[in-house]
């Protein structure tokens, strides 16, 4: 099985302290490309720094929704600026977080159209964090569509089907992450079940959200083998066949890791 981690942040605690035994066990799992995604500018330099010394780690460049407050100086140019860097293949995590309000919401969309902005102009790829901000979300991506497109993933999918119609209309690629293993998540389940196989990705967010038979550990990358299992059974396709669809998906959206 060789697979793609789509969406991890392997500098963050829990990870960061045994980031050699972590992406060992990646690699022994199978995992041959993994995305190291920013969440704050002061993290950038270490994110990226990984990825210049991993030939299988990419980076992005971003400001999560929580941090928006936080990073008013970090406009289109700087993104542009710093995604310039040949490990950097994307931009984000960036999005609407309306659960936990961490910051102002004009603060985050202002932040979410200065990151689209920044996809339009270097065509790499948006990824998005969306949680109870459906409806926003949706009218973001689609009135900053119309200003000229840009290619992008709805990470961490635990949206309504209907939002996962409105992205794949937008052509965005969904990624899935280990909460389609949890019990609970029966209508994500459904979902996940019938998404077009081509538009697919599968990713850990470690070190969150473990996958079952893991759950209650820290998360790794070496997991997205067993969200794949998963996901292949949900959808009755054949796990290698999965893990090798999903990978070829992510570095046609992430094509600058194939430069
Ligand atoms: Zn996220
Ligand atoms: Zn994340």
């Amino acid at each position: 099985m060789r697979l793609a981690d789509s969406h991890c942040h392997l500098n963050y605690k829990g990870l960061a302290e045994h980031q050699t035994d972590v992406l060992q066990r990646a690699r022994d799992s199978g995992v041959v490309a993994m995305l190291n995604i920013s969440t704050r500018e002061r993290e950038w330099d270490d994110v990226v720094g990984v990825a210049e010394r991993e030939p299988d780690v990419w980076a992005t460049i971003g400001v999560h929704p929580h941090e928006a407050d936080q990073h008013p100086d970090v406009d289109t140019a700087k993104l542009i600026e710093r995604a310039a860097h040949p490990r950097v293949v994307g931009i984000g995590e960036s999005g609407l977080d309306y659960y936990y309000d961490h910051s102002d919401r004009e603060r985050q969309r202002a932040s979410f159209r200065a990151h689209i902005a920044a996809c339009r102009e270097t065509q790499l790829p948006l990824v998005v964090h969306t949680r109870d901000a459906e409806e926003d979300t949706a009218q973001i991506l689609r009135e900053e569509m119309e200003q000229g497109a840009y290619p992008g993933v709805i990470h961490c999918f635990t949206a309504s089907s209907d939002f996962a119609d409105k992205a794949l209309e937008l052509g965005f690629y969904i990624s899935i992450s280990g909460i389609v293993t949890f019990k609970s998540a029966k209508d994500l389940q459904e979902t996940a079940a019938r998404l077009p196989r081509e538009r697919l990705l599968i990713e850990t967010d470690a070190p969150f959200l473990a996958p079952v038979p893991h759950r209650g550990k820290t998360g790794e990358p070496a997991f997205v083998a067993d969200t794949c299992r998963f996901l292949a059974q949900l959808r009755g396709e054949d796990a290698d066949e999965l893990a090798e669809a999903t990978r070829a998906n992510f570095h046609r959206l992430f094509a600058k890791t194939l430069a």
